[in-house]
């Protein structure tokens, strides 16, 4: 006798624990898949009352739409075989909104080994996958910023070289070639000096803009190289494709109409280009195709500048 009241005032003590976490406690009926019971800390969290949650259906019902047949058929699987398990999943809220839930299952089998009820707890993990979701965003945003030019905004150095790393190896495998431009503007310290560095900060933001509005093929890049020195990638590209863009980038840069008063007899911001293509075979360097570029780039300038000087390389 004496061991019964103990039970059942085990029970009570059991329920009442069950009752005061904040993880939700519930057992479903294996073959029946109804639940055998949920606590009523549900209600408060879902807005679905206790009594509602009668089948497994009326659970799967509950998850977001688009979680909702991954987990499923995760936790079908895994209580099948007899695994315990955890799904982390969008629960549907009375009011229609969403709760994150981490569920962890555990699988109750009789003496045969055979499932005989489901139990589990939810955990509300909102609060997690808010500062997880916060986070990954950050990172991204982080990623954005190590690869983007902090004056101009478009893409930095960095950026360039892993992706001329990238291309340089492409177009060894695929025999397809790869063009470069390296873009300096011409007589730029004396627009420093007459208009000073904010207006030549202003400057060179609105050079680099018009450059990244200049490159269309989708693997293009335009980044700033340094200073006041830019460079635009085509993979793909021609000699013809790549001299056709450069020329674009003179001409939208001329449209540009950046007021340069100096002794010399133009008097708008210029800019002079090197433009090289290569096929680059087995054991080249990236490195000695971009100072090959240079070269091209250091021609423009020693030939007047404000022009475009190309070669294949
Ligand atoms: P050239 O036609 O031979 O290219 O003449 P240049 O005066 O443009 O030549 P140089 O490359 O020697 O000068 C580059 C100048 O660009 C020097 C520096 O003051 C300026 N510069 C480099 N980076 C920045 C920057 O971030 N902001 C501003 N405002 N000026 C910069
Ligand atoms: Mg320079
Ligand atoms: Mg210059």
């Amino acid at each position: 006798m004496s061991d019964i009241h103990d039970l059942d005032s085990d029970s009570a003590v059991y329920k009442t624990l069950l009752e005061s976490t904040q993880a939700i406690p519930w057992k479903i009926d294996w073959a029946s898949m109804q639940f055998a019971y949920i606590g009523p800390q549900i209600e408060p969290l879902l807005g679905w009352s206790q009594d509602s949650w009668v089948s497994a259906e009326d659970w799967a019902m509950r998850i977001h739409p688009d979680d909702r047949d991954y987990v499923v058929n995760f936790c079908i699987s895994q209580s099948k075989a007899g695994i315990d398990h955890e799904a982390d999943y969008r629960a549907l809220t009375k009011d229609n909104g969403y709760v994150w839930i981490r569920d962890v299952v555990h699988v109750v089998r009789d003496e045969n080994g055979e499932a005989q009820s489901l139990v589990g707890f939810m955990f509300d993990i909102s609060e997690r996958k808010k500062t997880e979701e916060k986070l990954i965003s950050l990172q991204k945003e982080l990623e954005a910023l190590s690869f983007k030019d902090g004056l101009t905004g478009i893409a930095n150095r960095r950026r360039f070289d892993s992706s001329l790393d990238v291309e340089w190896t492409n177009a060894q495998r695929t025999g397809q070639p790869l063009s470069l431009i390296l873009l300096d503007i011409d007589f730029f310290k004396q627009y420093n000096d007459r208009y000073g560095h904010i207006l030549g900060d202003k400057c060179l933001t609105r050079v680099a803009q018009t450059l990244s509005l200049a490159i269309a093929g989708p693997r293009d890049i335009a980044a700033r190289f340094g200073g006041e020195e830019f460079v635009i990638l085509l993979p793909e590209t021609d000699e013809n494709g790549a001299r056709e863009v450069a020329e674009r980038c003179q001409r939208l840069i001329e449209k540009l109409q950046i007021l340069h008063e100096k002794a010399d007899d133009v008097q708008v911001l210029t800019v002079s280009m090197g433009v090289g293509t290569i096929v680059p075979s087995a054991g080249m360097e990236a490195t000695d195709f971009i100072q090959a570029v240079d070269k091209c780039l250091y021609s423009a300038k020693q030939n007047g500048r404000n022009r475009i000087e190309s070669a294949r390389i």
